[in-house]
């Protein structure tokens, strides 16, 4: 039995009919930056997620830059963060001239722990950005700074509840587009029409640009499937939720001491399961070999990475981020995934410990 750990084919099996109608659809209206399509999913986006306003961007990436931009954050200004999570949410802020200071994550849970969180925040700090990694819900600081919440794995689990939220549409996020897409989530209306203006290079109206922007524009086209993937969201987490409880029983029944399962929450999309063991390499490479696909999400804590080296930041600063980077293994976990494959992938992890 193969399991791979993302299977795209299966992914777009059960909604390809209505993909195909979105694409011709737009393929007939001509508009393809932009237009209808990115107005109703933006609406649509908004009523499933239980906000405001969304703004669809051209990437999670850029739904972060956007935020940050319309909050005026810039050189001078410092964004507190967690090391622990893809590159982009510091990357952005750093784009823009500010120095970002990363606060240890908790260990339980792997997210920004608020209460370092807010003892990295000097009077310089203009933001405070939690990440909600893997689809489990970080904790936000209680602080009168925004809160920007990383959401790109955490679509239909985690609700809104600072200033705004990012999201990603990559194609193996819990809702995929066909290419690169992404939203800001805000009950913030004026937040809204900032970031919208900014998406469009500044321009109100066009060719008068009343500040600097950028091209952050979703396609009609990855507007016109999401729409159509957009209903089954709500299924597709309850899919990955059923296979993280399968999981957690099969794992339960085997009993193996060295294998740390993620933290539990009501609100988890379990965008991934990620277990934590100390011989992570050896069993990854146990697992491949019996046709089982892993990935490791992050091997390298960002306040290690050569691009960040100037903010000093030396190994064992940021203790629970390290250990966790050295132990994470994520195991399938899309929805497609078959019932069966949970139980070979728990049989295999047991052969890997119970064998000489
Ligand atoms: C995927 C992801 C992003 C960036 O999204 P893109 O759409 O790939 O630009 C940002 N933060 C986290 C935590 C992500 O997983």
């Amino acid at each position: 039995m193969k399991v791979p750990f993302f299977d795209m084919a299966a992914e777009l099996a059960s909604v390809r009919p209505a993909v195909d109608r979105a694409i011709a659809r737009v393929l007939d209206s001509g508009v393809f930056v932009g237009g209808a399509e990115v107005s109703a999913f933006e609406r649509e986006l908004a009523a499933a997620s239980g906000v405001a306003r969304t703004v669809a961007t051209s990437s999670g990436t850029d739904a972060l830059l956007a935020i940050y931009m319309a909050l005026g954050i810039g050189p001078g200004d410092e964004v507190v963060t967690t090391p622990f999570t893809f590159f982009a949410t510091a990357g952005s802020a750093a784009r823009l001239g500010a120095r970002v200071v990363f606060a240890d994550i908790d260990d339980d849970t792997l997210t920004l722990d608020p209460a370092a969180a807010l003892a990295a925040c000097s009077s310089r700090a203009r933001a405070i950005v939690p990440v909600h990694l893997f689809g489990h819900p970080a904790t936000l600081p209680r602080s009168s700074l925004p809160i920007v919440e990383d959401a790109a794995q955490s679509l239909g689990g985690v609700p809104l509840r600072g200033v705004a939220a990012a999201c990603s549409f990559f194609p193996t996020k819990n809702l995929g587009a066909l290419g690169d897409a992404g939203a800001v989530l805000t009950d913030d209306v004026e937040l809204a029409d900032r970031i919208t203006l900014l998406r469009t290079h500044g321009a109100q109206p066009k060719y008068h640009h009343v500040t600097i922007g950028g091209n952050f524009r979703l396609d009609a086209i990855q507007a016109a499937v999401l729409r159509a993937k957009l209903d089954h969201l709500a299924s597709a987490v309850a899919a990955r939720r059923a296979h993280a409880a399968a999981y957690r029983a099969l794992f339960a029944a085997a009993d193996l001491g060295a294998v740390r399962l993620p933290a539990h929450h009501p609100e988890h999309a379990y965008h991934q399961f990620v277990i934590r063991v100390r011989e992570r390499d050896s069993l990854r490479e146990h697992l491949a070999r019996h046709g089982i696909g892993t990935e490791i999400y992050y091997p390298e804590p960002l306040h290690l990475q050569p691009c960040f080296r100037e903010l000093g930041y030396g190994a064992g600063s940021l203790p629970i981020a390290e250990a966790a980077c050295r132990e994470v293994l994520a195991l399938p976990i899309h929805p497609a995934l078959a019932p069966s494959a949970s139980a070979h992938v728990v049989d295999k992890i047991v052969t890997f410990y119970r064998q000489p």
